[in-house]
């Protein structure tokens, strides 16, 4: 087993005539936390987007857990079964109760029975501190409790690496913390995870690296402590004296 677990080369992509990423390189190491930060528009989500094919880059190479996506004849569907992915907006399902939403993908992508489906399901309701919500609907929840039950869904797939995309910027700020809470046990155990954030504490904290990017471009990376510390770059500068 290789230790890279994400490696992008090169990697660039154009909508039309704008261009949002401009040759990326890009390596998270098995059981890596790289948190991503940089202005909105900078192509952060793009990035993400692209390291599981969501968007399909214009230029480059992706290789996630030993498989490269962006070779034609990849197996996506397969590949894709192993990286979890968690939005701003949860996507709960809506008309199904907590535990359904946890086994729906479980039954139909992964295949499990009923009883094992609902197993795993309890299991991850529990590591996100939900197990007393597995018959509430996504409606009766905080969004701070509907972002748990998102992630608890992705865990419940085994994925070998975890997306977050601004995983907490539509919570109102009491809400913040618990779902903070359930990345850092995340990241505890060894998961690997790459996080696009605006929380620089848990950056600071949680992360093993810190990329900065702006212009579709990474500008700096290294240790939090140099990257949100004492950062090298004008443009790192500006952009964390807005934020902090
Ligand atoms: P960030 O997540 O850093 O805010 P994004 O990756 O969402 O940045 O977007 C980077 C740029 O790409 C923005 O200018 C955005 O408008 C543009 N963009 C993103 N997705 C699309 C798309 N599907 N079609 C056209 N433009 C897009
Ligand atoms: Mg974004």
């Amino acid at each position: 087993m290789s230790d890279v677990m994400i490696e992008t080369s090169g990697l660039r992509k154009a909508f039309g005539s704008l261009e949002v990423l401009r040759g990326v390189d890009l390596r998270v190491g098995r059981g890596e936390v790289v948190c991503v930060i940089g202005p909105s528009g900078s192509g952060k989500s793009t990035l993400l987007r692209c390291v599981n094919l969501l968007e399909e880059p214009t230029e480059g190479k992706v290789v996630v857990d030993g498989a490269e996506l962006t070779d034609p004849d990849a197996d996506l569907d397969a590949a894709r079964r192993h990286i979890g992915m968690v939005f701003q907006q949860f996507n709960l399902f809506s008309h199904l109760t907590v535990v359904e939403n946890l086994t729906v993908a479980q039954r139909k992508v992964l295949r499990r029975g009923r009883t094992e489906a609902e197993r795993i399901a309890r299991e991850n309701l529990a590591r996100v501190g939900l197990s007393e919500k597995e018959r509430a609907m996504p409606a009766q929840l905080s969004g701070g409790q509907q972002q748990r039950v998102a992630i608890a869904r992705a865990l419940a797939m085994n994925p070998h690496v975890m997306l977050f995309d601004e995983p907490t910027s539509a919570l109102d700020p009491e809400l913040v913390g618990d779902v903070l809470g359930v990345m850092r046990q995340l990241a505890n155990d060894g998961m690997t995870m790459l996080v696009v954030t605006h929380e620089m504490q848990f950056a600071r904290e949680v992360a093993d690296r810190v990329l900065f990017m702006d212009g579709g471009v990474i500008v700096e990376q290294g240790p939090p402590a140099e990257v949100i510390g004492a950062p090298k770059q004008e443009r790192t500068r500006t952009f964390l004296a807005r934020v902090l």
